[in-house]
C-alpha cells in the first residue's frame, strides 16, 4: 500500500479510537451501560496500539516487542488482585502511566540535544514535571492504601511553604531550560525536584482524602499523556490523554463535595489541614444480638435500609445480602440499599458488587436520597460499614469533620454488622454503636448474613 494511503488508514482508525473513548466515557457513566463503556474503551486502546503499530516511520519493532512483555508480565498479575486491593492498584497504574510519559519525555530531550527548539523544551519540561510527581506521588497513594506507609496525614510546621517552593523550583529550573534548552545539567536536576515533590504532594494528605486523591492523580496522569501527546505529535494521544485528565478532574471535584473537603486542600497537600485531636476511646457497654433475633426483627419490620461498607467488600457478603433482599421482599417487606459515595476503598465499589451480585439497580438509593428516608426507616442494617455512618463527621474536632454521611442514627432501630469494636478507615470510634437502639451483630458479614437468611428461611418452612 502507497504511504499516503496508509496514513489515511490510520488517520482513520485514529478518528473511530477516539470516538471509541468519548462513547466509553460517556456509557462509564451509568451501571446498566458500565459494561459497554469498558468494551468500548478496550476497542479504542486497542485499535489505537495497532494504528500506531502500522505506523511507516517505525524503523524497528525489537524494543516494542520487549517492552510489550514487560508490560504484559507486570500488567497481567496486577489484573488479577482482589477488588478490595483495587484503590491501590489502581494508583500503581497512574504510577506507571506517568513514568512511562516521564520517561518517554526524558528520552525525547536527551534524542533532540543540540537542536531542540524552545516550545519543544516547554512541552518536554511540562510533561516530564507532571509525569514524575505523579508517579512518586502515586506511589505514595499505593503504599498508603496497602497500609506499607502510615496512613495518617504526615505534617509538619510550614510544610506548605516548604512543598510550594521545591514545586517552584522545578518550575523554574524547567524555565531556564526553556530559554537555554542546551544546558542539559538542569535537566535530572529538573527530573529528581519533580520526583520529591511527588512524595512531598500525597504524604500529608490523610486516609480519608485518599479516593479525591487517586483521581486527582489519573487526572495528572492523564494530562502528562496528553503534553505528551504534544511531545511526539499524536493526535490519539493528545485527545486521550485530554479526556483521561479532564474526567479525573471532575470526578475529584465531584468527590471533593461529595466529601465536603475543600479542592485546594486536596490539591496542596496540607494546605488549610485541621489540626484534630482524636479523642481516647473508653470502653464503653453496646448491645449485641444473634442472627436468630436479627431475623425476628426484620420479620417485623415494613420498611429496611441496608447501608454496605467496606466490610462488606472484605467478606464478599454481597450475593447473600441478594438472598437477603429477595427473602424480605418477598415478605412484603420494602428494602433498599444506601450508597455512600465514598463507601468501601474506591469510587463507585458499593455498586459495581452489588451489581454484581444481580441486585436490582433501582434498589441502589444515592445519599441525598436516602437521607430524608431514615426516619421512616424501621431496620437500618450497616454491613461492614463505619466512616460513613459516623456521626462525628458533625463533630468540629473530628477527623472526617464536615464529611456527609448517611443518616443511619435517625432509623427506628439500626444493627451493625461488624467482627469486633475495631474503627474503620479513619481510625476513630463511632458513637452509633453505643445508642439504646443499636444492637451490634458480631460476626463476620457473610456468616452474618447467610445466618440471618438461614433463620428467615427456617420461619417460612415452619409457616
Ligand atoms: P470503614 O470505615 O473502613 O469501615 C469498615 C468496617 O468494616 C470496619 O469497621 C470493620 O470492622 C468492618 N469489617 C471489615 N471486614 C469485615 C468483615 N469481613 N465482616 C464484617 N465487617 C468487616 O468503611 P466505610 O464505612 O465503607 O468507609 C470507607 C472509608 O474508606 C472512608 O473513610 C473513606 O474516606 C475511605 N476510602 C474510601 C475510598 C473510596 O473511594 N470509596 C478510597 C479510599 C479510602 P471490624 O474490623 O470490626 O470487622
Amino acid at each position: 500500500m502507497n504511504p499516503a494511503a496508509l496514513q489515511q488508514y490510520l488517520d482513520f482508525a485514529y478518528i473511530v479510537a477516539v470516538v471509541l473513548f468519548i462513547l466509553a466515557l460517556k456509557w462509564l457513566s451509568s451501571p446498566v451501560s458500565a459494561r459497554r463503556g469498558v468494551l468500548a474503551g478496550e476497542i479504542a486502546a486497542a485499535l489505537a496500539v495497532i494504528a500506531t503499530l502500522n505506523n511507516p516511520e517505525l524503523v524497528a519493532y525489537k524494543w516494542i516487542v520487549i517492552a510489550l512483555i514487560i508490560g504484559a508480565g507486570i500488567g497481567i498479575p496486577l489484573g488479577m488482585v482482589k477488588i478490595t486491593a483495587v484503590p491501590q492498584r489502581t494508583a500503581l497504574s497512574h504510577a506507571f502511566g506517568a513514568l512511562s510519559a516521564a520517561m518517554i519525555g526524558i528520552a525525547e530531550y536527551y534524542v533532540g540535544l543540540g537542536h531542540i527548539s524552545r516550545f519543544e523544551m516547554g512541552e518536554i519540561g511540562m510533561e516530564v514535571i507532571i509525569g514524575s510527581l505523579t508517579f512518586t506521588g502515586s506511589l505514595i497513594a499505593a503504599g498508603k492504601l496497602q497500609e506499607l506507609l502510615p496512613q495518617r496525614p504526615i505534617v509538619y510546621k510550614g510544610q506548605n511553604i516548604v512543598s510550594l517552593s521545591v514545586l517552584g523550583a522545578a518550575v523554574v529550573l524547567a524555565v531556564a531550560l526553556v530559554v537555554h534548552p542546551q544546558h542539559a545539567v538542569l535537566f535530572p536536576v529538573m527530573v529528581i525536584v519533580a520526583l520529591v515533590f511527588g512524595v512531598m504532594l500525597v504524604t500529608p494528605i490523610g486516609g480519608a482524602d485518599m479516593p479525591t486523591v487517586i483521581s486527582l492523580l489519573n487526572s495528572y496522569a492523564g494530562f502528562s499523556a496528553a503534553l505528551l501527546g504534544f511531545v511526539l505529535n499524536s493526535k490519539v494521544l493528545i485527545v486521550a490523554g485530554a479526556l483521561d485528565g479532564s474526567s479525573g478532574f471532575i470526578l475529584s471535584v465531584i468527590m471533593c463535595r461529595a466529601m465536603n473537603r475543600s479542592f485546594t486542600n486536596v490539591l496542596f497537600g496540607a494546605f488549610g489541614t485541621v489540626q484534630v485531636s482524636v479523642k481516647e476511646s473508653v470502653a464503653r457497654p453496646v448491645r449485641s444480638a444473634s442472627a436468630e433475633e436479627a431475623a425476628e426483627i426484620l420479620d417485623a419490620a415494613r420498611k429496611v435500609v441496608i447501608v454496605p461498607g467496606y466490610g462488606m467488600a472484605v467478606a464478599q457478603a454481597q450475593h447473600k445480602l441478594r438472598e437477603l433482599h429477595d427473602i424480605l421482599t418477598k415478605r412484603g417487606i420494602e428494602v433498599s440499599f444506601a450508597i455512600h459515595p465514598v463507601a468501601g476503598r474506591m469510587p463507585g465499589h458499593m455498586n459495581v458488587l452489588l451489581a454484581e451480585a444481580d441486585v436490582p439497580y433501582d434498589k441502589l438509593i444515592e445519599m441525598d436520597e436516602i437521607n430524608p428516608e431514615f426516619p421512616r426507616t424501621d431496620v437500618a442494617l450497616v454491613i461492614g460499614a463505619n466512616d460513613v455512618v459516623n456521626p462525628a463527621a458533625r463533630e468540629k474536632d473530628s477527623p472526617i469533620s464536615g464529611m456527609p454521611i448517611l443518616n443511619v442514627y435517625e432509623a427506628q432501630t439500626i444493627m451493625v454488622i461488624k467482627r469486633s469494636m475495631n474503627p474503620g478507615f479513619a481510625g476513630i470510634d463511632n458513637d452509633l454503636y453505643y445508642l439504646d437502639k443499636t444492637l451490634m451483630l458480631f460476626g463476620d458479614a457473610k456468616s452474618f448474613v447467610s445466618g440471618i437468611v438461614k433463620e428467615l428461611n427456617a420461619v417460612t418452612a415452619g409457616g
